[in-house]
């Protein structure tokens, strides 16, 4: 994810850090966001449930759907459908 570039100068000069530098890592973290949810909906599928709702309880991850069943994976809150 990283890219080292090849430049040998740091940003030393005192200037706020340019817009470009702010886009490319908005880009970065989007194009991470898209493998993260692509690979989730995989695995997801893979494993027979689907991806819903923000967990409401602590807001920290996705509420898995199974058959019967809503779960958390981060802090283990269930509902039954
Ligand atoms: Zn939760």
């Amino acid at each position: 994810m990283y890219q080292s570039r090849p430049t040998g100068k740091r940003q030393s000069d005192g200037q706020p850090r340019p817009n470009r530098s702010l886009r490319r890592r908005v880009e970065a973290v989007e194009h991470n966001q898209r493998l993260l949810r692509n690979t989730l909906s995989g695995l997801a599928r893979e494993r027979g449930v689907s991806v819903g709702c923000e967990c409401s309880r602590c807001n920290r991850a996705y509420l898995l759907v199974a058959k019967h069943v809503m779960y958390c994976p981060s802090c283990g809150y269930d509902r039954g459908l």
